[in-house]
Protein backbone atom coordinates (compact mmCIF):
# COMPACT_ATOMS: atom_id res chain seq x y z
CA UNK A 1 0.00 0.00 0.00
CA UNK A 2 1.58 3.51 -1.00
CA UNK A 3 0.26 6.42 1.38
CA UNK A 4 -1.03 8.99 -0.51
CA UNK A 5 -1.23 12.56 1.22
CA UNK A 6 -4.17 15.61 1.71
CA UNK A 7 -3.24 18.51 0.04
CA UNK A 8 -2.53 20.20 3.42
CA UNK A 9 -0.37 16.74 4.47
CA UNK A 10 1.36 17.66 1.16
CA UNK A 11 2.16 21.25 2.33
CA UNK A 12 3.07 20.21 5.27
CA UNK A 13 5.82 18.16 4.04
CA UNK A 14 7.27 20.96 1.67
CA UNK A 15 7.18 22.41 5.02
CA UNK A 16 9.45 19.96 6.58
CA UNK A 17 11.45 19.35 3.18
CA UNK A 18 12.31 23.05 3.41
CA UNK A 19 13.59 23.22 7.07
CA UNK A 20 15.46 20.27 6.73
CA UNK A 21 17.16 22.04 3.71
CA UNK A 22 17.83 24.73 5.28
CA UNK A 23 18.80 23.86 8.91
CA UNK A 24 20.34 20.24 8.59
CA UNK A 25 23.93 20.67 8.58
CA UNK A 26 25.34 18.90 5.47
CA UNK A 27 28.39 16.99 8.14
CA UNK A 28 25.72 15.37 9.80
CA UNK A 29 23.80 14.51 7.24
CA UNK A 30 26.78 13.24 5.54
CA UNK A 31 28.02 11.54 8.31
CA UNK A 32 24.65 9.76 8.71
CA UNK A 33 24.84 8.79 5.18
CA UNK A 34 27.96 7.32 5.00
CA UNK A 35 27.61 5.58 8.11
CA UNK A 36 29.76 7.23 9.98
CA UNK A 37 29.70 7.86 14.21
CA UNK A 38 27.91 10.36 15.94
CA UNK A 39 29.86 12.15 18.31
CA UNK A 40 27.85 13.63 21.36
CA UNK A 41 28.25 16.90 20.43
CA UNK A 42 26.78 15.96 16.92
CA UNK A 43 23.90 14.43 18.60
CA UNK A 44 23.35 17.40 20.60
CA UNK A 45 23.80 19.95 17.45
CA UNK A 46 21.11 18.57 15.89
CA UNK A 47 18.84 18.23 18.80
CA UNK A 48 19.76 21.81 19.71
CA UNK A 49 18.34 22.94 16.58
CA UNK A 50 15.38 20.84 16.61
CA UNK A 51 14.20 22.17 20.00
CA UNK A 52 14.65 25.87 18.77
CA UNK A 53 12.48 24.77 16.02
CA UNK A 54 9.65 23.64 18.51
CA UNK A 55 9.74 20.06 16.53
CA UNK A 56 11.89 17.87 19.33
CA UNK A 57 8.98 16.48 21.03
CA UNK A 58 6.17 16.36 18.91
CA UNK A 59 4.43 13.53 21.05
CA UNK A 60 4.45 15.40 23.87
CA UNK A 61 1.35 17.62 25.14
CA UNK A 62 1.67 20.92 23.65
CA UNK A 63 1.83 22.71 27.56
CA UNK A 64 5.18 21.25 28.02
CA UNK A 65 6.27 21.93 24.35
CA UNK A 66 5.07 19.19 22.02
CA UNK A 67 3.26 20.03 18.91
CA UNK A 68 -0.45 19.62 18.44
CA UNK A 69 0.51 17.74 14.77
CA UNK A 70 -1.97 14.73 13.68
CA UNK A 71 -0.98 11.39 13.61
CA UNK A 72 0.39 11.32 9.98
CA UNK A 73 2.01 14.62 10.35
CA UNK A 74 4.09 13.10 13.37
CA UNK A 75 4.57 10.05 10.33
CA UNK A 76 5.45 12.55 7.86
CA UNK A 77 8.42 14.27 10.22
CA UNK A 78 9.72 11.21 11.14
CA UNK A 79 10.26 9.91 7.68
CA UNK A 80 11.64 12.82 5.87
CA UNK A 81 14.14 13.72 8.57
CA UNK A 82 15.24 10.15 7.97
CA UNK A 83 15.32 10.19 4.29
CA UNK A 84 17.09 13.71 4.51
CA UNK A 85 20.03 11.42 6.66
CA UNK A 86 19.00 13.56 9.79
CA UNK A 87 20.95 12.21 12.94
CA UNK A 88 17.99 10.18 14.77
CA UNK A 89 17.10 11.61 18.40
CA UNK A 90 18.65 9.80 21.61
CA UNK A 91 15.32 8.67 22.62
CA UNK A 92 15.78 8.17 26.50
CA UNK A 93 15.05 11.67 27.87
CA UNK A 94 12.52 12.47 24.87
CA UNK A 95 10.45 9.54 24.01
CA UNK A 96 11.07 6.85 27.04
CA UNK A 97 11.13 8.87 30.31
CA UNK A 98 9.26 11.94 29.46
CA UNK A 99 5.76 10.01 28.40
CA UNK A 100 6.14 8.05 32.02
CA UNK A 101 6.90 11.47 34.13
CA UNK A 102 3.76 12.69 31.94
CA UNK A 103 1.13 9.87 32.70
CA UNK A 104 2.72 8.90 36.14
CA UNK A 105 4.81 11.39 37.26
CA UNK A 106 3.77 14.86 39.38
CA UNK A 107 3.23 17.88 38.20
CA UNK A 108 6.37 19.13 40.17
CA UNK A 109 8.43 16.31 38.17
CA UNK A 110 6.86 17.40 34.88
CA UNK A 111 7.98 21.58 35.38
CA UNK A 112 11.51 20.38 36.69
CA UNK A 113 12.50 17.32 34.15
CA UNK A 114 10.70 18.10 30.80
CA UNK A 115 12.34 21.74 30.16
CA UNK A 116 16.08 20.23 31.01
CA UNK A 117 14.78 17.11 28.78
CA UNK A 118 14.02 20.16 25.99
CA UNK A 119 17.01 22.17 26.23
CA UNK A 120 19.40 19.36 26.65
CA UNK A 121 20.67 20.22 29.79
CA UNK A 122 20.11 16.10 31.33
CA UNK A 123 21.04 13.36 29.22
CA UNK A 124 19.16 10.43 30.63
CA UNK A 125 20.15 6.88 29.93
CA UNK A 126 17.94 3.58 30.64
CA UNK A 127 19.06 1.26 33.91
CA UNK A 128 16.64 -1.33 33.33
CA UNK A 129 18.66 -4.48 32.06
CA UNK A 130 20.69 -6.23 34.80
CA UNK A 131 23.65 -9.70 34.78
CA UNK A 132 20.51 -11.71 35.80
CA UNK A 133 17.77 -9.82 34.73
CA UNK A 134 17.37 -8.87 30.99
CA UNK A 135 14.40 -10.74 29.16
CA UNK A 136 12.85 -11.90 32.78
CA UNK A 137 13.54 -8.33 33.47
CA UNK A 138 11.39 -8.79 36.86
CA UNK A 139 14.06 -10.76 38.31
CA UNK A 140 16.25 -7.26 39.01
CA UNK A 141 18.69 -7.11 42.40
CA UNK A 142 19.33 -3.83 42.65
CA UNK A 143 18.12 -2.50 45.94
CA UNK A 144 16.83 0.43 47.21
CA UNK A 145 16.02 0.77 50.71
CA UNK A 146 14.34 3.52 52.60
CA UNK A 147 16.09 5.59 54.96
CA UNK A 148 14.68 8.47 55.91
CA UNK A 149 13.94 10.68 53.12
CA UNK A 150 16.92 9.00 50.90
CA UNK A 151 16.59 5.51 49.35
CA UNK A 152 20.27 3.64 49.66
CA UNK A 153 20.72 1.83 46.28
CA UNK A 154 22.93 -1.15 45.77
CA UNK A 155 23.39 -3.22 42.65
CA UNK A 156 24.49 -3.39 39.15
CA UNK A 157 22.68 -2.35 35.35
CA UNK A 158 24.11 -3.71 32.42
CA UNK A 159 24.14 -2.65 28.76
CA UNK A 160 23.45 0.94 29.51
CA UNK A 161 23.65 2.57 26.27
CA UNK A 162 25.44 5.90 25.81
CA UNK A 163 25.51 5.84 29.72
CA UNK A 164 28.96 7.60 29.56
CA UNK A 165 27.55 10.82 28.36
CA UNK A 166 24.79 10.78 30.83
CA UNK A 167 23.61 13.08 33.35
CA UNK A 168 20.74 11.11 34.99
CA UNK A 169 19.69 7.21 35.04
CA UNK A 170 16.04 6.35 35.41
CA UNK A 171 16.57 2.67 37.28
CA UNK A 172 14.33 0.24 37.81
CA UNK A 173 15.29 -0.92 41.47
CA UNK A 174 14.11 -3.78 44.26
CA UNK A 175 11.73 -1.97 47.00
CA UNK A 176 10.08 -4.96 47.98
CA UNK A 177 11.40 -8.68 48.11
CA UNK A 178 8.89 -10.27 50.11
CA UNK A 179 5.92 -10.89 47.20
CA UNK A 180 5.49 -11.64 43.41
CA UNK A 181 8.24 -10.08 42.07
CA UNK A 182 6.56 -7.98 39.69
CA UNK A 183 4.84 -6.36 42.57
CA UNK A 184 8.05 -4.91 44.77
CA UNK A 185 9.87 -2.87 41.85
CA UNK A 186 10.14 1.00 41.91
CA UNK A 187 10.78 3.25 39.17
CA UNK A 188 13.90 5.74 40.60
CA UNK A 189 15.35 8.89 38.83
CA UNK A 190 19.39 8.81 39.69
CA UNK A 191 21.87 11.64 39.36
CA UNK A 192 24.63 9.97 37.71
CA UNK A 193 27.10 12.24 39.91
CA UNK A 194 26.33 10.71 42.83
CA UNK A 195 28.82 9.56 45.05
CA UNK A 196 28.87 6.07 44.68
CA UNK A 197 28.71 4.91 41.02
CA UNK A 198 31.21 3.69 38.71
CA UNK A 199 30.65 3.18 34.63
CA UNK A 200 32.42 0.89 33.18
CA UNK A 201 32.56 0.76 29.21
CA UNK A 202 31.43 -2.83 27.28
CA UNK A 203 33.32 -2.82 23.98
CA UNK A 204 30.86 -4.88 21.52
CA UNK A 205 31.40 -6.94 18.35
CA UNK A 206 31.69 -3.49 15.92
CA UNK A 207 35.02 -2.52 18.01
CA UNK A 208 32.28 0.35 19.87
CA UNK A 209 31.96 1.00 23.07
CA UNK A 210 28.10 2.13 23.34
CA UNK A 211 27.34 0.14 25.77
CA UNK A 212 28.54 0.30 29.99
CA UNK A 213 28.07 -1.76 32.94
CA UNK A 214 27.11 0.77 35.85
CA UNK A 215 27.59 -0.33 39.79
CA UNK A 216 25.81 1.20 42.53
CA UNK A 217 27.28 1.17 45.64
CA UNK A 218 25.67 3.01 48.77
CA UNK A 219 23.61 5.70 46.64
CA UNK A 220 21.77 8.03 48.29
CA UNK A 221 18.98 9.23 46.45
CA UNK A 222 16.35 11.42 47.72
CA UNK A 223 12.37 9.98 47.78
CA UNK A 224 11.42 12.58 46.02
CA UNK A 225 13.17 11.04 42.76
CA UNK A 226 10.45 8.13 42.79
CA UNK A 227 8.27 8.19 40.02
CA UNK A 228 4.52 7.58 40.74
CA UNK A 229 4.66 4.39 43.76
CA UNK A 230 6.34 2.84 45.62
CA UNK A 231 6.47 -0.92 44.10
CA UNK A 232 4.42 0.01 41.18
CA UNK A 233 7.22 0.80 38.98
CA UNK A 234 6.41 -2.43 36.52
CA UNK A 235 3.36 -0.89 35.50
CA UNK A 236 5.32 2.46 34.58
CA UNK A 237 8.10 0.30 33.24
CA UNK A 238 6.00 -1.51 30.78
CA UNK A 239 4.08 1.65 29.53
CA UNK A 240 7.92 2.73 28.64
CA UNK A 241 8.93 0.05 26.54
CA UNK A 242 5.91 0.72 24.25
CA UNK A 243 7.41 3.43 23.49
CA UNK A 244 11.03 2.47 22.79
CA UNK A 245 10.20 -0.55 21.07
CA UNK A 246 8.41 1.65 18.58
CA UNK A 247 10.88 3.65 18.58
CA UNK A 248 13.59 0.65 17.27
CA UNK A 249 11.46 0.11 14.53
CA UNK A 250 13.10 3.03 12.84
CA UNK A 251 10.59 3.08 9.57
CA UNK A 252 12.26 6.47 8.22
CA UNK A 253 15.41 5.10 8.47
CA UNK A 254 15.06 1.85 7.11
CA UNK A 255 12.96 4.06 4.12
CA UNK A 256 16.19 5.80 3.32
CA UNK A 257 18.59 2.70 3.88
CA UNK A 258 16.23 0.71 1.09
CA UNK A 259 16.45 3.93 -1.10
CA UNK A 260 20.67 3.57 -0.70
CA UNK A 261 20.56 -0.10 -1.39
CA UNK A 262 18.31 -0.33 -4.80
CA UNK A 263 21.07 2.77 -5.71
CA UNK A 264 24.00 0.65 -4.76
CA UNK A 265 21.97 -2.57 -6.29
CA UNK A 266 21.68 -0.35 -9.98
CA UNK A 267 24.75 0.35 -10.17
CA UNK A 268 26.84 -2.36 -8.42
CA UNK A 269 27.23 -4.94 -11.19
CA UNK A 270 28.15 -8.86 -10.51
CA UNK A 271 29.30 -11.35 -13.47
CA UNK A 272 28.36 -7.90 -15.69
CA UNK A 273 24.87 -7.16 -14.97
CA UNK A 274 23.55 -5.02 -12.79
CA UNK A 275 22.68 -7.00 -9.35
CA UNK A 276 19.28 -5.61 -9.46
CA UNK A 277 18.95 -8.17 -12.42
CA UNK A 278 20.21 -10.76 -10.42
CA UNK A 279 16.25 -12.79 -9.46
CA UNK A 280 17.64 -13.94 -6.47
CA UNK A 281 18.84 -10.08 -4.89
CA UNK A 282 15.81 -8.86 -6.54
CA UNK A 283 13.09 -11.30 -5.36
CA UNK A 284 14.93 -10.32 -1.53
CA UNK A 285 14.87 -6.72 -2.35
CA UNK A 286 11.18 -6.70 -3.65
CA UNK A 287 10.06 -8.95 -0.55
CA UNK A 288 11.78 -5.72 1.86
CA UNK A 289 10.34 -3.30 -0.18
CA UNK A 290 7.00 -4.74 0.81
CA UNK A 291 7.03 -5.52 4.20
CA UNK A 292 8.44 -2.61 4.79
CA UNK A 293 5.18 -0.86 3.16
CA UNK A 294 2.87 -3.21 4.81
CA UNK A 295 5.32 -1.74 8.08
CA UNK A 296 4.16 1.53 7.55
CA UNK A 297 0.27 0.74 8.32
CA UNK A 298 1.05 -0.72 11.79
CA UNK A 299 3.27 2.25 12.60
CA UNK A 300 0.09 4.44 11.81
CA UNK A 301 -2.01 2.61 14.18
CA UNK A 302 0.58 2.53 16.91
CA UNK A 303 1.04 6.34 16.44
CA UNK A 304 -2.70 6.44 16.59
CA UNK A 305 -2.90 4.58 19.80
CA UNK A 306 -0.55 6.49 21.78
CA UNK A 307 -1.51 9.78 20.58
CA UNK A 308 -4.81 8.83 22.22
CA UNK A 309 -2.82 7.58 25.68
CA UNK A 310 -2.95 4.02 25.25
CA UNK A 311 -0.02 1.78 25.40
CA UNK A 312 -0.94 -0.40 22.18
CA UNK A 313 1.16 -3.42 23.46
CA UNK A 314 0.97 -6.34 20.85
CA UNK A 315 1.15 -4.01 17.92
CA UNK A 316 4.12 -2.00 19.22
CA UNK A 317 5.79 -5.95 19.86
CA UNK A 318 5.03 -6.68 16.06
CA UNK A 319 6.52 -3.50 14.91
CA UNK A 320 9.95 -4.06 16.94
CA UNK A 321 10.23 -7.64 15.39
CA UNK A 322 9.36 -6.52 11.90
CA UNK A 323 11.39 -3.42 11.95
CA UNK A 324 14.26 -5.16 13.07
CA UNK A 325 14.40 -7.76 10.83
CA UNK A 326 14.05 -4.82 7.73
CA UNK A 327 16.66 -3.12 8.94
CA UNK A 328 19.08 -6.34 9.47
CA UNK A 329 17.66 -7.51 6.06
CA UNK A 330 19.02 -4.36 4.52
CA UNK A 331 22.19 -4.46 6.20
CA UNK A 332 22.64 -8.07 5.01
CA UNK A 333 21.74 -7.46 1.06
CA UNK A 334 23.78 -4.50 1.64
CA UNK A 335 27.12 -6.60 2.80
CA UNK A 336 26.00 -9.00 0.11
CA UNK A 337 26.08 -5.98 -2.49
CA UNK A 338 29.97 -5.13 -1.44
CA UNK A 339 31.02 -8.65 -2.00
CA UNK A 340 34.67 -9.21 -1.75
CA UNK A 341 35.04 -5.48 -0.23
CA UNK A 342 33.34 -6.18 2.70
CA UNK A 343 35.52 -8.57 4.08
CA UNK A 344 38.07 -6.09 5.67
CA UNK A 345 36.23 -5.40 8.96
CA UNK A 346 37.59 -2.08 9.39
CA UNK A 347 36.00 -0.76 12.32
CA UNK A 348 37.41 2.64 12.46
CA UNK A 349 36.00 3.72 9.08
CA UNK A 350 32.84 4.27 10.96
CA UNK A 351 34.87 7.48 12.45
CA UNK A 352 34.70 11.03 10.81
CA UNK A 353 38.26 12.09 8.51
CA UNK A 354 38.96 8.01 8.71
CA UNK A 355 42.16 7.73 5.57
CA UNK A 356 42.66 4.32 5.51
CA UNK A 357 43.69 2.58 2.42
CA UNK A 358 40.26 2.32 -0.08
CA UNK A 359 39.34 -1.53 -0.09
CA UNK A 360 36.11 -0.31 -2.51
CA UNK A 361 33.56 1.97 -3.24
CA UNK A 362 33.15 4.75 -0.63
CA UNK A 363 30.06 2.98 0.43
CA UNK A 364 31.08 -0.40 0.88
CA UNK A 365 33.78 0.96 4.26
CA UNK A 366 31.16 0.82 7.36
CA UNK A 367 28.98 -1.74 5.59
CA UNK A 368 30.70 -4.79 7.65
CA UNK A 369 30.71 -2.61 11.03
CA UNK A 370 27.21 -1.81 10.53
CA UNK A 371 25.82 -5.33 9.64
CA UNK A 372 27.88 -6.55 13.06
CA UNK A 373 26.41 -3.76 14.69
CA UNK A 374 22.71 -4.45 13.88
CA UNK A 375 22.91 -7.64 15.42
CA UNK A 376 21.73 -5.66 18.54
CA UNK A 377 18.44 -4.70 16.53
CA UNK A 378 16.68 -8.19 17.91
CA UNK A 379 17.92 -8.25 21.25
CA UNK A 380 17.46 -4.95 22.79
CA UNK A 381 14.55 -3.62 23.80
CA UNK A 382 13.37 -7.04 24.97
CA UNK A 383 14.74 -9.89 22.44
CA UNK A 384 12.68 -10.47 18.94
CA UNK A 385 11.75 -14.09 20.96
CA UNK A 386 10.38 -12.17 23.66
CA UNK A 387 8.14 -10.01 21.47
CA UNK A 388 6.53 -13.17 19.98
CA UNK A 389 5.57 -14.37 23.28
CA UNK A 390 3.83 -11.14 24.66
CA UNK A 391 2.25 -11.07 20.75
CA UNK A 392 0.90 -14.51 21.42
CA UNK A 393 -0.20 -13.80 25.52
CA UNK A 394 -1.70 -10.23 23.93
CA UNK A 395 -3.85 -11.72 21.02
CA UNK A 396 -4.30 -15.66 21.28
CA UNK A 397 -4.41 -15.43 25.17
CA UNK A 398 -2.10 -18.29 25.29
C1 LIG B 1 23.54 -3.03 22.18
C2 LIG B 1 22.60 -3.19 23.35
C3 LIG B 1 22.15 -2.07 24.01
C4 LIG B 1 21.31 -2.19 25.13
N1 LIG B 1 20.93 -1.05 25.80
C5 LIG B 1 20.27 -1.18 26.97
C6 LIG B 1 20.00 -0.02 27.79
O1 LIG B 1 20.35 1.11 27.44
N2 LIG B 1 19.39 -0.20 28.98
C7 LIG B 1 18.97 -1.43 29.40
O2 LIG B 1 18.40 -1.52 30.49
N3 LIG B 1 19.19 -2.55 28.66
C8 LIG B 1 19.84 -2.45 27.47
N4 LIG B 1 20.11 -3.56 26.71
C9 LIG B 1 19.76 -4.88 27.25
C10 LIG B 1 18.67 -5.61 26.50
O3 LIG B 1 17.41 -5.09 26.78
C11 LIG B 1 18.81 -7.11 26.87
O4 LIG B 1 20.04 -7.56 26.31
C12 LIG B 1 17.66 -7.92 26.36
O5 LIG B 1 16.49 -7.64 27.07
C13 LIG B 1 17.96 -9.46 26.44
O6 LIG B 1 18.38 -9.81 27.71
P1 LIG B 1 19.74 -10.64 27.95
O7 LIG B 1 20.84 -9.97 27.18
O8 LIG B 1 19.93 -10.80 29.42
O9 LIG B 1 19.50 -12.05 27.27
P2 LIG B 1 18.69 -13.28 27.88
O10 LIG B 1 17.45 -12.79 28.52
O11 LIG B 1 19.63 -14.09 28.72
O12 LIG B 1 18.30 -14.09 26.57
C14 LIG B 1 19.24 -14.92 25.90
C15 LIG B 1 18.53 -15.57 24.73
O13 LIG B 1 17.45 -16.38 25.21
C16 LIG B 1 16.22 -16.02 24.59
N5 LIG B 1 15.12 -16.07 25.55
C17 LIG B 1 15.13 -15.63 26.84
N6 LIG B 1 13.93 -15.83 27.41
C18 LIG B 1 13.13 -16.39 26.47
C19 LIG B 1 11.77 -16.83 26.45
N7 LIG B 1 10.98 -16.70 27.52
N8 LIG B 1 11.29 -17.36 25.29
C20 LIG B 1 12.08 -17.49 24.19
N9 LIG B 1 13.38 -17.10 24.16
C21 LIG B 1 13.90 -16.56 25.27
C22 LIG B 1 16.42 -14.56 24.14
O14 LIG B 1 15.61 -14.26 23.03
C23 LIG B 1 17.90 -14.56 23.76
O15 LIG B 1 18.06 -15.04 22.45
C24 LIG B 1 20.91 -3.47 25.57
C25 LIG B 1 21.35 -4.62 24.89
C26 LIG B 1 22.19 -4.48 23.79
C27 LIG B 1 22.68 -5.74 23.10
Amino acid sequence: MNLEYTTEEEAFRDEVRAFLKDKLPKRLSDKVRTGKRLTKADMEEWHAILNEKGWLAPHWPEKYGGTDWSVMQKFIFETEAAQAHAPRIVPFGLSMLAPVLIKYGTEEQCQHYLPRILDGTDWWCQGYSEPGAGSDLASLKTSAVREGDHYIVNGQKTWTTLGQHADWIFCLVRTDASGKKQEGISFLLIDMDSPGIEVRPIKLLDGDEEVNEVFFTDVKVPVENLVGEENKGWTYAKYLLTYERTNIAGIGASMAALEQLKEVARTTKRGGKPLIEDPLFAQRLAKLEIDLENMKTTNLRVLDAAGKGGAPVAESSMLKIRGTEIRQEIGSLMRRAAGRYAQPFVAESMDEGYNGAPVGPEWTGPVSSQYFNNRKLSIFGGSNEVQREIISKAILEL
